[in-house]
């Protein structure tokens, strides 16, 4: 039975897709979803795809922009007042120093939602079409956490029964020892006792905390719900986003007045004023999804990060598949038809393990897909990076011909004793992923091994090292890239034939 308020959340996305077809009509548009957890690479990916389209970068397989059928690409107003551009001038400027290279740096994280248009001005591939004049197809990219994907599954469970869940996730292996302080706290709460501010919020820290130190690099956990203690957005410190879970049955009811009924109605809150409204208001009205995933992360962390993103992703393709009388479904007005998987950063690795990462990734999503029990949408699975970084060389070690990558490290990284200036060019033995990925998913502790004679604290180090943007070569230079192109081939080509 719909609830009454479904009935009127439904009858608003009725007047909100009706609006969509309707521009839809006077000019085509393909709403593209690109999320990811933090740090995945988000805004990296959509600043250098808009500076590669609308700049006229080096796209051969996407195929309407390389044959020339597309006249231009050109920024425009975004279409939703209520949501914040994506800061494309300031990203950009960032990567690219503005008008000093020696300031070039990765540009500031995604940490809410935000959304560009960008107009294609294209000639039609088919006799009949071509007849019909230019076609404008716009792309509107819309950028949003990955975390807040998560908190899906908290609709279908009450607050005891997602905090009996959250409460023995935190009590597992891998996870018990960074859990530690939110468990201490946790003993001297009273679910029982009078509701009380105070402790709301030292619980809410604790465990906030706790979500935190989980997706460090060392641990690379990949995320639990609730997705806003990780990603705000704007409403740090709000009531809605003061609760915790406590240690309760599933089947535990609230006394009245208690602190466990406060917490309740801030969970309750936290799903009515931010999931629900999500889900609702920009999620259902996705046409095609990007999912980045930072996979050579989780491969140097270790197989605790490797399975736990194996979860993460499965979590993240239910939101795509929801069970046919969920919430979701019902007020989805229109699927997702194609997403692309996308291991980002891999130009951390010699082009020889490009096609490595891509079948490993390939193998996880896989795994995820059929866990999910996914079908309908078409989906790819691609290595790329979206800034290269660095440039490939060989080196001679011991007799040995290395394939190395070169790179200019962050200013103050530091590697075996030695820390770096930020202009210092170096070259690394990234290591060899295995070719086959089972081997990866039976013992990740050896998806990238050191190369002989190199110790395991200095290879350790080695992998975790950033590299800063690349330096362009004057103001018409297009920031490079690895396969860029065959993601916007398979997001796009349909809709521009
Ligand atoms: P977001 O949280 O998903 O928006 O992630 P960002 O796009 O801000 O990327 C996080 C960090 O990953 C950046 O600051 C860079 O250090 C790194 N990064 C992202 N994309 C690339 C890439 O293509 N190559 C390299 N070398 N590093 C990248």
């Amino acid at each position: 039975m719909p609830l009454l308020s479904d009935i009127a959340e439904e009858a608003r996305l009725t007047a909100l897709s009706l609006a969509d077809y309707a521009s839809d009509i006077v000019d085509p548009t393909v709403r593209l979803g690109v999320t990811g957890l933090s740090r995945a690479g988000k805004t990296v990916f959509i600043t250098s795809l808009v500076h590669n389209l609308t700049k006229g970068g080096r796209l051969p397989l996407f195929s309407a922009f390389s044959s020339g059928r597309i006249a231009s690409a050109a920024l425009r107003p975004q279409p939703d007042d209520a949501v914040p551009r994506f800061d494309y001038e300031t990203h950009l400027a960032a990567l690219t120093g503005g008008g000093d290279v020696e300031t070039r740096h990765w540009p500031d994280s995604t940490r809410h939602i935000s959304e560009l248009r960008i107009a294609l001005n294209f000639e039609s591939e088919t006799f009949f079409g071509r007849n019909l004049g230019r076609g404008t197809l716009n792309l509107d990219i819309v950028d949003y956490p990955g975390e807040w994907l998560l908190d899906l599954s908290l609709l279908e469970l009450t607050y005891a029964q997602w905090s009996a869940k959250a409460v023995a996730q935190s009590r597992t292996k891998g996870r018990s020892k960074i859990a530690a302080p939110f468990h201490a706290l946790l003993k001297t709460l009273d679910p029982a006792a009078d509701e009380n501010e105070t402790q709301a919020r030292e619980a809410a820290a604790a465990f906030t905390s706790y979500l935190r130190a989980a997706r460090e690099e060392r641990y690379a956990l990949s995320a639990l719900p609730p997705g806003r203690f990780l990603m705000p957005g704007d409403l740090e410190g709000s009531p809605a986003l003061t609760f915790a879970p406590l240690d309760i049955a599933p089947d535990a009811r609230a006394v009245r007045g208690s602190l466990h009924a406060m917490m309740e109605r801030r969970y309750e809150a936290y799903l009515s004023t931010l999931v629900r409204p999500f889900f609702r208001d920009h999620f259902a009205r996705l046409d095609r999804q990007i999912v980045l995933v930072d996979l050579l992360q989780a491969l140097n962390a270790g197989p605790s990060a490797v399975s736990d993103l194996e979860t993460a992703l499965a979590d993240i393709l239910s939101a795509f598949r929801p069970g046919r009388n969920s919430w979701l479904s019902r007020i989805l007005a229109r699927r997702v038809d194609k997403i692309v998987f996308a291991a980002t950063k891999a130009d951390h690795l010699h082009h020889t393990n490009h096609d490595r990462l891509e079948a490993l990734l390939a193998h996880i999503a896989g795994r995820a897909i059929s866990r999910a029990d996914f079908a309908g949408a078409a989906t790819d699975v691609v290595a790329l990076a979206s800034v290269r970084a660095t440039r490939e060389a060989t080196v001679n070690r011991g007799g040995d011909a290395l394939d190395c990558i070169v790179g200019v490290p962050q200013e103050g990284q530091t590697v075996a004793g030695e820390t770096y200036d930020g202009k210092t060019e170096i070259a690394l033995f990234p290591g060899d992923l295995p070719n086959d990925p089972r081997k990866v998913m039976a013992d990740p502790t050896h998806a990238l091994s050191a190369p002989e004679g190199v110790s395991e604290a200095e290879w350790e180090a080695f992998r975790f090292l950033r590299f800063r943007p690349p330096l362009l070569n004057g103001p018409n230079d297009v920031l490079p890239h690895i396969r860029l192109d065959r993601v916007l081939e398979f997001l796009l080509s349909d809709r521009l034939a």
